[in-house]
Parts: C-alpha cells; structure tokens; sequence
C-alpha cells in the first residue's frame, strides 16, 4: 500500500468552485472572484510574440515584470518577487516561515488557502474571532501565542468585502513580536476606493510582506501572476522553497503588457465599483442585508444557513453559481462576484422571485 505522508492524509482537498449548471444552461459563474471583462486588449499581441520564445524556459528573475512594478508604484526592485499567481507566495510564507514547531494566525473568516498552506506546513493554524464581519485587531493580538510565527491579513478581505484602515493596520503590527512575520495580502487592492494608503512602506521594517495579484483588477486570474514586496532577508528564503521557472514566458509578457495600460485597469476598477455599489442597493431595497464592499464581490447575508442554502439552490437551478460560506458566522452568507450587467440583473431577478416566495 503507497501511503501520503500523514499531514497531506489528514487534508481535504482545497475546494474550488463546483460548476455543473443544469443539462441546456448557460453558466453563470459568478463565484471565483474574476474580473467581469477580459484583460486588456494590448496583451494579445504580447503574448503572441511571446509564445515565439516557448521553447526557452521564462526569465527565473521576472527582470521586465519588476521593473515596470517598481516604477509604478515607486517600489525598490530588491525584494519584488513574482509567484504563480499570489498563490504561489502565499505557499512559499508557509513553508518558508512556519513549520511543525510554530503557529500561523488568521481572521476566522480569512482567505481559506491560509489555512491549506499552514497544514502543508504542518504548522498550527489559529484563528481570531471577527466582530461584525470585520477583523478584530484586538482578536488577533489576543490570539497570539509565543509561537506565532506567520500572521496573515487579507485587505480588503475575502469573502467580507470589508478593508481595514492604515492606522489599524499599523496598531496590529506594533502589538506583534518582532519575530512574527505580518503578510497583508491586497489581492483586491486596486478596488478599494483608498489605493491612496498603500502599505508597503512598512516592508522596510524587515517584518512585513505586502501581495498583489493581476488575476483581479487586471483581469489575469488564467495566466497565474501574483507579486510581492519582501523584506531582502525574507525574500531570499521564499526563493529557496518556489519554483524557479514559475511564471510562463505568455505569464510575464500579459503582466507587463497588462500593467503597461493602466487605463483600463483603472476602466475595470471604476466599471466593477459602480455595478457592485448599484447592485448592493438593489439587493438591499430587496430585504437582503449586503455590507459595504471594497472588493469586486458582495457578500449577501441571509436570515440563517438554511434560507442561504434555498436561494442558492434557486440560482443554481437557473445556472447562476455564488460561492456559498461555512465559515464562522458566515454559513448563511452567499459571496457573489461583480460579473456582467446581465449576469448581475439574471441574479437579483432570481433572489427577487425567490424572496417573494420564500422570505418571510
Ligand atoms: N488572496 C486572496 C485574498 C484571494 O481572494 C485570492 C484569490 N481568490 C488570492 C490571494 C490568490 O490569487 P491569485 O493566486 O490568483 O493571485
């Protein structure tokens, strides 16, 4: 009998979105978090010219990709690292910096691939409980244990939409021991309406990380490229655990091109911001409850798990997929995704027949 080694036994498999709309539907995903139009049309003619060099492996350094990074967002290139999609640095933190003698730290109702990377690790995971779907910083301090080595916090957060503020950010750092490594994943960063407080100065303080991803407001999700500002010293171990051929030649080539039409990013941005902003109204004047959102997705709060779990299975039925919760608190929550107009109006026609009849 071949055995997995016990920890990887122990895991389930992290759970990506199910998509099996009924025989004759059209599929509505609007569970993944993408960007609601395709990357920019520049990038076509970047990849095509791009793939022409297939048969060399990619620049293991992203030199192109790192520069550009560094110029528009006046970053030092030292310690820019670029990932297999943010995926792929979240995994190197991990496996870098935790470990079966150490803890990783989250919100409850964090990102859960936190947790899948710190049982790879084989670390303990703990969590902070939220208040109000909102991190709680006085949570997490209090949640901090001697040997809390790995401290992650998604701003905005996913699925709560919610974004916390530069000085909280600062409070959570200051209350945490030197040794602990803060990560503030801002996959969503480009949609918060205060892009003007970006975080990455604190990464000069040698204990903080700050990711990006172009899978969201640049529209890369499919071509895998995430990226981060490390601190050198912490950079250099994530080195050593990620794969050096990481992100395909057609990878860098979209990213640079992506990132060199900043218009249309900040196109996207502005599209999604005013369909989320209109469609959270039009599902509150509906009765539902949906928070404020600094993301590209709404979380749509029902009145227990099993209400959630009837309007789901109504969307499903139509072919139009949320992403349902389970975390705490959260079990009665829908997260669905900015997509297109249409896509949004099909929904909140479904909820609002499905509320009529159902809702009390
Ligand atoms: N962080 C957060 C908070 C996310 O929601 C996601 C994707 N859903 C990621 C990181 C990973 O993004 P990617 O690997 O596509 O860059």
């Amino acid at each position: 009998m071949i055995r997995p080694v016990s920890h990887v036994a122990a895991m389930s498999p992290y759970a990506l979105a199910q998509l099996d709309p009924p025989a004759g539907q059209r599929l509505v995903s609007l569970s993944q978090n993408e960007s609601l139009r395709p990357p920019s049309p520049l990038i076509a003619q970047a990849v095509a010219e791009a793939a022409a060099n297939g048969h060399l492996y990619p620049d293991p350094d992203w030199t192109a990709l790192c520069a550009r990074l560094a110029e528009l967002h006046d970053l030092p290139e030292q310690g820019l690292l670029c990932g297999n999609g943010s995926m792929e640095l979240i995994a190197g933190l991990a496996q870098a910096f935790a470990g079966p003698d150490a803890a990783v730290l989250a919100p409850a109702n964090a990102y859960p691939f936190f947790r899948t990377v710190a049982q790879l690790a084989r670390a303990r995971f703990d969590t902070a409980a939220e208040v109000d779907g909102c991190v709680s910083f006085d949570a997490l301090l209090a949640a901090v244990q001697p040997d809390t080595r790995l401290v992650f916090v998604a701003n905005p957060g996913n699925p709560t939409g919610t974004r916390i503020s530069r000085r909280d950010l600062l409070r959570l750092r200051e209350g945490l021991r030197e040794n602990t490594l803060l990560v503030i994943d801002e996959a969503y960063g480009e949609f918060a309406d205060d892009l003007n407080e970006p975080m990455f100065d604190l990464v000069a303080r040698g204990d903080t990380v700050v990711l990006r991803t172009l899978s969201k407001a640049y529209g890369l999700a499919g071509f895998r490229v995430g990226w981060g500002l490390f601190p050198p010293q912490i950079a250099v171990q994530i080195r050593k655990v990620m794969n050096p051929n990481n992100v395909s030649v057609c990878g860098q080539a979209a990213a640079l091109a992506a990132l060199n039409d900043q218009d249309y990013m900040h196109e996207t941005c502005d599209l999604t911001a005013e369909l989320r902003d209109r469609f959270a109204d039009r599902l509150r004047s509906a009765g539902f409850d949906v928070p404020k959102s600094h993301t590209n997705f709404l979380l749509i709060r029902f009145a227990d798990q099993s209400t959630a779990t009837g309007a789901d299975k109504a969307l499903r039925e139509k072919g139009i997929f949320l992403r349902p919760q389970s975390g705490a608190g959260l079990a009665n929550c829908l997260r669905a995704t900015i997509g297109q107009t249409a896509d949004l109006e099909l929904m909140a026609a479904v909820l609002d027949r499905w509320a009529e009849e159902f809702q009390p």
